[in-house]
């Protein structure tokens, strides 16, 4: 298999610098990190003390996103990018519950997520799931993997979910370009769901904090702002879906939930259907 990670990656997990996926394990409380990502970790939180509640508001979002385009828009196949250390109920669980047959590929660039990528292949019998390695700014690799391949029959409709993951890809250009080819190889009907962090809530010194040098590091986020998301997501035939793009905890929240404010947050959300 072709490296698709275009980056210094490598193929070998790097325990000494922070990865954004084990410092989101971190912050929801897993077991999967190691000293340097909770370092990162530690130093984001001492700016901004509610990132776990941004962390689990960000979850809560993707889960309800797939019970909704499950149960009602008849969603059967997931492209999910930037799966993250498998957690309990990822995609494929929440849409399998619902429709067993549900097909699921996962894709991340963080060799660390394919040593514990089994945890995502416990597909129910009737649906399949398939875990690629590879890197969202070569969105070419992804569509063209032999395992997208046998798992995704891409002339029906997909939901792709970019869940916490487009704040890694600071370069506008490559985000559309990701977002325009993914998008572009799908049927009408499918749909793309995204979360991105954001500073548009914070007072500015927090939001300058977490983009100083002691929490910025390499593997940082880089957060967009409500107009920069809402760009991310016009052209390429897409249309928001009902309520359009809030804060994560405000996406359709349960009835019985108060969401917590935004400024506690900070991370948008929103669903489009490709028309
Ligand atoms: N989507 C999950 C996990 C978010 S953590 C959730 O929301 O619960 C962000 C994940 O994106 C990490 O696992 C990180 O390794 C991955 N990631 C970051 N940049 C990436 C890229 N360019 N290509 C693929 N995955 C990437």
């Amino acid at each position: 298999m072709p490296n698709a990670t275009g980056d210094s990656n490598g193929s070998t997990v790097d325990t000494s610098t922070a990865h954004p996926a084990r410092r989101y394990n971190y912050w929801l409380g897993g077991k999967d990190n190691f000293a340097a990502d909770r370092e990162s970790a530690d130093a984001i939180e001492a700016v901004f003390p509610h990132i776990r509640t941004a962390a689990v508001e960000n979850r809560r979002f993707l889960q309800r996103v797939v019970r909704v385009l499950t149960q009602e828009h008849g969603i059967r196949q997931f492209l999910d990018v930037g799966t993250g250390l498998p957690t309990a109920d990822n995609t494929h669980q929440v849409a399998q519950r619902i429709e067993p047959s549900s097909r699921v590929v996962y894709v991340d660039n963080d060799p660390l997520v394919l040593t514990h990528a089994r945890a995502l292949l416990t597909s129910a019998p009737e649906g399949r799931t398939a875990y690629i390695s590879a890197d969202l700014r070569d969105p070419e690799s992804i569509l063209a993997h032999a395992d997208l391949v046998a798992t995704l029959d891409l002339s029906r409709p997909v939901a792709v979910m970019l869940i916490a993951v487009l704040h890694f890809v600071h370069d506008d250009d490559q985000a559309d370009k990701a977002i325009a080819t993914l998008m572009g190889a799908l049927p009408p009907g499918s749909f793309l769901a995204l979360t991105h962090a954001t500073a548009d809530f914070l007072p500015p010194e927090i939001a300058a904090a977490l983009t100083s040098g002691k929490v910025r590091g390499a593997s940082s986020f880089e957060g967009r702002s409500g107009a920069q998301v809402a760009r991310l997501l016009d052209g390429n035939g897409l249309e928001l879906i009902e309520p359009g793009l809030t804060v994560v905890s405000q996406w359709r929240p349960d009835p019985d939930v108060t969401p917590p404010p935004a400024e506690h947050v900070s991370v948008y959300g929103a669903v489009a259907r490709k028309l």
